[in-house]
Formats: structure tokens, C-alpha cells, sequence
């Protein structure tokens, strides 16, 4: 079910409901004045299910080869990068799929919808 937030004009106070579509009016239950809908803040509501960007210690090395993994990145043309600890710091699938091209590894998670590999049963 999807979140709609609102805010009031009036005194500024923000309000979250949580239905499967937009109420037509909301009264601020403090100034008794129409909510005005926070298109903002449900932007940011909807991106709380975005994974991107994301960090990945499956993708990170050790402290010791950061600036190694660093440079295959810039060689390489990817822009990932990685924390003291190590962990990959990837911003958007794109990029990922740049760096598992780089190293060699296929990313078998790409897609939504796609074919699992060796389950294909043909047309
Ligand atoms: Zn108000």
C-alpha cells in the first residue's frame, strides 16, 4: 500500500497515510486548513526500496588492496570505490555491471524477469 504525505501550510507539520490511493481532502487536525500533498517527501518514501547506490562487502577487498582495487577501477573505467574496511561502495546497477564485466563475473541477479541461467527449457 502505498504512503501519501502532506504537509500543512500553515503551521508546517508534516502527515503520513498509508492507503491504496491519495485522499481527496486532509484537514490539518491542528489549523483545520486543507493539507497541501508533499510530492517531495513521497519521492523519498518510494526510494527507501531502492538498493541504489549500495555498499557490498561480497564486492569489497581486504584494507590492504584498496588502492589496487582503486586503480583497477579508474583503469577499467568503473566508478566504484571503497571504504577504509574495504567494502564496495557502488553507486547504480550500471556501474556494478561494469565491475563484474572487469573482473570476470556475471551477474546472474540482473534482472528481474530473466531467464535463471540453466533453467531455460527452450521455445
Ligand atoms: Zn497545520
Amino acid at each position: 500500500m502505498p504512503t501519501y504525505c502532506y504537509v500543512c501550510d500553515a503551521c508546517g507539520r508534516h502527515r503520513e497515510v498509508r492507503r491504496n490511493s491519495p485522499p481527496r481532502r486532509l484537514r490539518c487536525p491542528h489549523c483545520a486548513v486543507n493539507l497541501r500533498r508533499d510530492f517531495r517527501a513521497e519521492h523519498s518514501t518510494m526510494r527507501a526500496g531502492n538498493p541504489w547506490p549500495r555498499r557490498s562487502q561480497a564486492l569489497g577487498v581486504s584494507p590492504a588492496q584498496i588502492p589496487e582495487a582503486r586503480e583497477h577501477a579508474r583503469r577499467h573505467g568503473y566508478q566504484v570505490d571503497f571504504d577504509e574496511l574495504g567494502t564496495a561502495l557502488i553507486p547504480s546497477r550500471a556501474e556494478q555491471n561494469k565491475m563484474l564485466r572487469a573482473i570476470g563475473f556475471c551477474d546472474y541477479d540482473a534482472g528481474y524477469g530473466d531467464v535463471t541461467p540453466g533453467t531455460y527449457q527452450g521455445d
